[in-house]
């Protein structure tokens, strides 16, 4: 098992059967450690010990998707919507550049109240005020001429979790009118177009099992995305998957691991998610190959609202109030924050 792991750091390639070995790992077994070490080492060979932040504005919960796994879907009828006004994004971002964050990252529903037009003013606004900084998106699925208008605004970067990389899978998660079809078009416009692309999973989606994970993994090395973002399935009480397991801590450690050493050179968030199964799962993510935070920095009282799991850590260190704290934190663990723009690196720029 050790030279799996050192020929994965070497090629970052195995075979499946290999990386299901590495998947189902004994929690905290010396193989595991190993695999958390070498993680870190090919983090710290490519990004050094700097950690990249992300203000992450939380535009609208509103939704026109019935995604079966999130609490805000629309058919959640006890689900207090709101949105967010131009004005309020921009005061967001303004707040957010004086704390030091040089990246924003509009999320939302699929909230058809934004025209292109307006997401586009919204965007280029941002550009304009904030040059030196990169704005991404994060909006669901549009059509690539829609993608294209944000990428003229001067949007950078896109995130579009890909969910699960197999169609039954993928059915049992969504209902019929979203196709998994779709979504990867979507993923291969925005890349077509030239958006730095983020896509992901959930780990310990209801019914995934050893070889979805891994389809996952191999659809991410076909897409060769920029970002990776990975967290635990926690189930919503007001979804379909309420009495669902949550996913599991160390999977989803061994699974950001692993994504290190099969993208050394993706960005890879640890995620809200990860840090809302436990009180340390930021900073463990930290340590097994993450180098990617964002906290939120949407207005106080929509935080709460932007629920699409039960038990959001939005407070104190997922918040970017708890900014300094995050700092002390993570130097204490040997890391570093900083505040550049964070874009990827490529095989070139270490050359
Ligand atoms: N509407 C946007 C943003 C989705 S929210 C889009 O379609 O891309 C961001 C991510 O949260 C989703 O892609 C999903 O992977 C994750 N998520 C949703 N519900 C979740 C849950 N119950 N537990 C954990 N993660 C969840």
């Amino acid at each position: 098992m050790f030279s799996l792991i050192d020929t994965l750091f070497e090629t970052q390639e195995l075979d499946n059967n290999q990386l299901k070995q590495l998947i189902e790992l004994e929690d905290n077994s010396p193989q595991e450690e190993y695999l958390f070490k070498q993680a870190d080492k090919k983090r710290k060979e490519i990004y050094g010990i700097d950690i990249y932040i992300r203000g992450l504005i939380e535009i609208s919960n509103y939704c026109k998707n019935n995604c079966l796994y999130c609490g805000i879907r629309c058919s959640n009828l006890n689900v207090e919507r709101y949105r967010l006004s131009r004005e309020e994004i921009l005061e967001c971002a303004k707040y957010g550049y004086s704390l030091g964050f040089r990246t924003f990252v509009m999320q939302g529903g699929e909230d058809l109240h934004y025209s292109d037009d307006e997401v586009c003013k919204i965007v280029s606004q941002i550009k304009e005020q904030y040059p030196d900084c990169a704005v991404t998106l994060s909006l669901g699925e549009k059509d690539k001429s829609t993608y294209q208008a944000y990428f003229n605004a001067g949007a950078d970067r896109y995130l579009l979790r890909h969910e699960t990389a197999i169609e039954e899978h993928y059915k049992l998660l969504h209902p019929s009118a979203m196709k998994l079809s779709k979504r990867k078009q979507c993923l291969f416009d925005l890349k077509e177009i030239g958006f730095q692309v983020g896509s992901g999973f959930m780990v310990g989606s209801p019914f995934q099992t050893t070889d979805n994970i891994i389809a996952d993994l191999r659809f991410l090395q076909e897409l060769q995305p920029e970002m990776i973002g990975i967290g635990p399935f926690i189930p919503h009480k007001e979804t379909p998957f309420k009495d669902k397991a949550q996913g599991d801590l160390h999977k989803t450690l061994r699974l950001v691991a692993i994504l290190r050493l099969l993208f050394p050179y993706s960005l890879i968030p640890s995620t809200t998610a990860l840090g809302s199964i436990a009180e340390n799962g930021r900073e463990l993510g930290l340590q097994v190959g993450a180098n990617v935070v964002m906290p939120n920095l949407s207005p106080t009282d929509v935080r709460k609202l932007y629920n699409l799991y039960n038990n959001k850590a939005f407070i104190g260190k997922e918040a970017v109030e708890g900014l300094s704290d995050l700092k002390l934190q993570t130097q204490a663990l040997g890391y570093r924050i900083v505040t550049e723009r964070g874009d990827a690196l490529t095989w070139e720029d270490k050359r």
